[in-house]
């Protein structure tokens, strides 16, 4: 396997662990959406993160719902956009980017039968019942 660049800085060298939580682009999105989660943006590489997501997001509460679909829409949408720079030549500003993740996860949602929970109700602005 070739290493290249990652197309999302172009600076430095492409990983799995570089991509998701490394990469400038990557952690700027991290960092505004861990703070609609409620938790502020850890820093921490891929395998810790998982481990402080397994230890601190437990259970099935709606805001614990809303921060893992958060997890799983944020790092689907960094692998599509490393994607789409590749293979199909198009780039998203770092703005859309991000609304196109806000948006992804407020229509889940927003789909979900989820109890009335603050967090959802005023950081993703979905109201539930
Ligand atoms: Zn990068």
């Amino acid at each position: 396997m070739a290493v290249t660049t990652c197309v999302l800085c172009n600076t430095h060298l492409e990983s799995h662990a570089h991509i998701f939580f490394e990469c400038l682009f990557s952690r700027a999105i991290w960092t505004q959406l861990m703070n609609i989660c409620g938790s502020p943006w850890n820093g921490l590489c891929w395998n810790a993160f998982i481990d402080w997501a397994y230890t601190h997001w437990r259970g099935n509460s709606p805001g614990i719902v809303a921060n893992k679909l958060c997890l799983g829409v944020v790092v689907y949408h960094i692998w599509r956009e490393r994607n789409c720079r590749i293979f199909e030549g198009s780039q998203k500003t770092s703005l859309v980017f991000a609304r196109s993740i806000n948006d992804t996860i407020r229509c889940r949602l927003s789909s979900f039968n989820l109890k009335k929970h603050p967090i959802i109700d005023l950081n993703w602005n979905v109201n539930s019942s």
